[in-house]
């Protein structure tokens, strides 16, 4: 259900003043009044439509939040039923019928559900092979656990947990105020019990009687093999304890690859960097290029240009929960000879005459690419 917009729902201009959204408020609350607008069905879900509006708009700090964010965010509005409501309110004394409202809106006593854990991250930085290949890691986390000496009740073993006697173990407190508009309820977690309805006489030693600890807990991870930076993966139920015996949180493991010395990667492709001599590169060569899987052999024709990329199928990284892998891309690179001794500087100069300027076809094709890369095709 998307929320209505609450100028619209009190038929107000978004400029509208303090006491012109006070009047459109009470003309509303009147006609929409549950007790009061019996054959309508849909009135009681006006009316809690009319004070959510209300509630946001004649505040002027929440009006301020509301104008910038509209419904985006959760405090802005009253929450509704079952949400997290300690700030909320809950009726209208004087429109009668009270607790008929209060119960209409919030079932009552409204027993509070076991609450889930919270969810832990947990940042894993893993070497390039192991993301490669996959790995078991084992990893410290810190964390909130049921205590095990209590089990989680917060009672010294042997002794009892007892109801609280302030909210009577409903977790809750009421505090009625008076308003223009009658008298309002406010709904907050029992200060005594802290929200938990329950009084502990003896405090478990380990715990303060919170029946929950901070441990330090070993989790083992096993990560697949294609894992990536930024991949997530979840533990179900490593997370957090519940505070109230609902289910434990999850354990979100976002991966960091650390970066290699030669290697780089794009996806499930290797890039590698090879140099060659320039003899290696006119005469050809086989060479040993290291891979992810040891050194591979690679045929280098004979006049190979320097940045020609050659392609090792199969030799890159699997792609994640599959068997297939990407490709190793060899990039090489025609090293220029330096600190030549006298006799190589003469070999040189010989084999200079001897090749000449490079051939007129070759430096032709070269300006006319020049040409095209600077004024496009034609
Ligand atoms: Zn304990
Ligand atoms: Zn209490």
């Amino acid at each position: 259900m998307s929320k209505r917009d609450y100028y619209e729902v009190l038929g107000v201009s978004r400029s509208a003043s303090a006491d012109e959204i006070k009047r459109a408020y009470r003309k509303l609350a009147r006609q929409y009044h549950p007790d009061v607008n019996k054959d309508d069905p849909n009135a009681a879900e006006k009316f809690k439509e009319i004070n959510e509006a209300y509630e946001v708009l004649s505040d002027p700090q929440k009006r301020a939040h509301y104008d910038q964010f509209g419904h985006a965010d959760p405090t802005a509005g009253m929450g509704g039923a079952g949400s997290d409501f300690g700030q909320g309110f809950g009726g209208f004394g004087d429109f009668g019928g009270f607790g008929d409202i209060f119960d209409m809106f919030f079932g009552g006593g409204r027993p509070r559900g076991p609450q889930r854990g919270q969810d832990l991250e947990y940042e894993l930085e893993i070497d390039f092979e192991d993301a490669a290949f996959g790995v078991e890691e084992e990893i410290q986390v810190p964390r909130m656990e049921t205590c095990s000496t209590c089990e989680g009740s917060g009672a010294k073993p042997g002794t009892r947990v007892e109801r609280c006697s302030v909210c009577n173990g409903t977790g809750e407190q009421q505090n009625v105020v008076n308003t223009p508009f009658g008298r309002m309820v406010n709904r907050r977690a029992c200060s005594a019990c802290r929200g938990r309805g329950v009084r502990i006489p003896h405090p478990c030693p380990d715990c303060h009687g919170t029946g929950r600890r901070r441990v330090r807990r070993t989790v083992n991870i096993r990560v697949p093999a294609g894992v990536d930076t930024g991949t997530r993966l979840r533990i179900p139920g490593a997370g957090e304890a519940s505070p109230n015996g609902g289910q434990p949180g999850d354990l979100h493991i976002v991966i960091r690859v650390r970066p290699h010395e030669i290697f780089e990667r794009e996806g499930t492709n290797v890039y590698v960097d090879f140099p060659l001599t320039f003899v290696q590169a006119a005469l050809g060569d086989e060479v040993e290029v290291p891979t992810l899987d040891g050194k591979v052999k690679l045929r280098i024709p004979e006049g190979t240009q320097s940045g020609t990329t050659f392609r090792l199928r199969g030799k890159g990284i699997p792609k994640l929960g599959t068997n297939a892998r990407g490709d190793q891309h060899v990039r090489v690179h025609v090293i220029t000879p330096t600190n030549l001794t006298e006799r190589q500087r003469e070999l040189l100069r010989e084999l200079g005459k001897e090749l000449g300027r490079p051939p007129q076809e070759q430096s032709r094709t070269f300006i006319e690419r020049m040409k095209s890369a600077f004024l496009g095709d034609n």
